[in-house]
């Protein structure tokens, strides 16, 4: 569902005329060398693109202008492989609206110590060309990420490449539609926000339907594409005895095969990307819909539950950013501790919606009661996650900006197995150790709910916050509580200032 190799991002190199033509063309040369092999990296998942060395303020404002209008680009990359006076950078830089990255490199990676000349010096100047040119990112107050190393080395291309992928995040959230079933659950704060603020942070829209009409769409579900759903739930899970074919609880089975083929078609039909439920508004559903959102998401979809679209949204831009590579992504919620001398611990889980990307065996399918909620016992998947480092994201809103909270987390098996709980879950030690991470967590203001990755860093995810222009803090083994603290109150004044009116 998610392909990022449809997106681009443009490769630009500053010059400028003073050096002649012979040296633009070598300069163009490299350039181009430098581009493809970017271009070719595994590390990069989007197309990399050359487009010609720069040498004037006029072309460097087009292409700005193209930059913005382009479908495909999600960002530029530039590098100033000889001096660019930056003046020539302002009027583009000031209308860019796509995520920037500086990529200080050279194109030889060591000196030639016999050869070098003043020939060479003057054509292998991003040293100070570099520096030029930083010092307007600077001075127009660009958050842009800065890239140091030669391009071929791997940790330059994971770098871009991480880089790339919140780009590409931002956006598919510029064009995201999310869909609410029903609307916040009654009195829950941290899942509401300001979905204005959102659009214009994030871009993306937040409609809200009644239940009814994803009812009439799950009601429309035709027997054939159940039997023919059914049969991919059989070869893909391990299911319960009671629910196989012609067993007394098979049509719980069919029923959450009916509520995802009517979920997914009205998602598919209305082009939406994300969504949410909340067992508070289930009118004319037969289950809280649980197989059917942890199958979802697995497709990429995003989904928060009890109305929280803000955990949505960023489940999506976390599976955009994580497409390909291994591990997973899901909604999570901080459920139970454990307090032990061992090491204390979280016990991760939801009522039901957790997503099988993160599962580290063939998922069990289930039925069993829900306790709350008044609907009949929905079907489930349940497993272990696997484990492993990862990551535990919560975004909210303070009134006058987003904050984005990260901790670094670190899974481990359960000590012993857990055989009457009826949901997958997840246990870990959050860094650095449970009764500072949660303190933290709670005077950052985090939720209980969060987007939980494997395959995600935090660096995926600071890139993101900066793009989106948006407050990021992080909780891992550097915390010091005290410094911690300090820095969410200087942040009050920075975002106060910085947004000026
Ligand atoms: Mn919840």
């Amino acid at each position: 569902m998610i392909d990022l190799g449809k997106y681009e991002i443009w490769f630009v190199t500053g010059s400028q005329h003073l050096y002649g033509p012979q040296v633009l063309e070598e300069i163009a040369k490299h350039s181009r060398e430098i581009a493809a092999f970017l271009d070719s990296s595994k590390s990069i998942p989007t197309k990399v693109v050359f487009k010609p060395v720069m040498t004037t303020p006029e072309d460097i404002t087009r292409l700005c202008q193209e930059a913005n209008a382009s479908d495909a680009c999600v960002g530029l990359v530039t590098w100033m492989h000889t001096f660019s006076p930056a003046k020539m950078w302002i009027n583009g830089l000031k209308i860019l609206s796509k995520p920037l990255a500086h990529l200080h490199t050279q194109y030889y990676r060591e000196i030639p110590w016999a050869d070098i000349d003043m020939d060479y010096m003057n054509l292998h100047q991003s040293a100070h060309g570099d520096r030029e040119y930083g010092f307007i990112c600077t001075r127009l107050r660009l958050d842009r990420k800065v890239i140091v190393g030669h391009w071929q080395d791997d940790g330059v291309q994971k770098e871009l490449g991480i880089w790339s992928r919140a780009a590409c995040a931002l956006a598919d959230s510029q064009k995201s539609k999310l869909v609410r079933f029903g609307d916040n659950m009654r009195e829950v704060a941290v899942t509401e926000g300001n979905k204005v603020s959102a659009q214009i942070n994030f871009g993306y829209d937040v409609y809200g339907y009644g239940v009814g009409d994803l009812v009439k769409v799950v009601n429309e579900v035709s027997d054939k594409e159940i039997d023919d759903l059914v049969k991919v739930y059989l070869d893909t899970y391990d299911i319960a005895p009671n629910l196989l074919p012609g067993k007394e609880r098979h049509s719980s089975l069919r029923e959450g095969a009916r509520i995802e083929l009517g979920m997914r078609h009205f998602l598919q039909s209305g082009n939406f990307t994300a969504f949410t439920t909340t067992f508070e508004d289930l009118h004319g559903l037969v289950q809280l819909p649980g197989m059917a959102v942890q199958r979802l998401m697995a497709d990429g979809y995003g989904f928060g539950a009890e109305g929280d679209w803000k955990t949505s949204a960023l489940v999506r831009a976390m599976k955009v950013m994580n497409a390909g590579l291994k591990g997973g992504t899901s909604f999570m919620e901080d459920y139970t501790y454990h307090f032990s001398p061992k090491g204390d611990k979280i016990l991760g889980a939801h009522m039901l919606e957790i997503c099988e990307s993160i599962a580290a065996t063939k998922p069990k399918v289930e039925v069993l009661p829900l306790s709350i909620g008044g609907k009949a016992d929905p079907v489930r998947l349940i497993f272990d996650a696997n484990t492993g480092p990862a990551v535990a994201a919560s975004l909210v809103d303070l009134g006058d900006r987003f904050r984005l909270i990260v901790n670094q987390v670190d899974v481990v098996p359960t000590e012993h197995p857990l055989p009457k709980l009826p949901v997958a879950r997840a246990l870990w030690t959050p860094q650095p150790n449970l009764k500072q991470a949660a303190a933290a967590w709670i005077y950052a203001g985090g939720a209980h709910h969060t987007s939980f990755s494997f395959s995600l860093t935090q660096d995926y995810l600071r890139d993101f916050a900066e793009m989106a222009g948006i407050e990021y803090v992080a909780i891992d083994n550097s915390l010091d509580l005290n410094h911690f603290k300090q820095e969410l109150k200087w942040n009050d004044l920075y975002y106060h200032v910085a947004k000026g009116l």
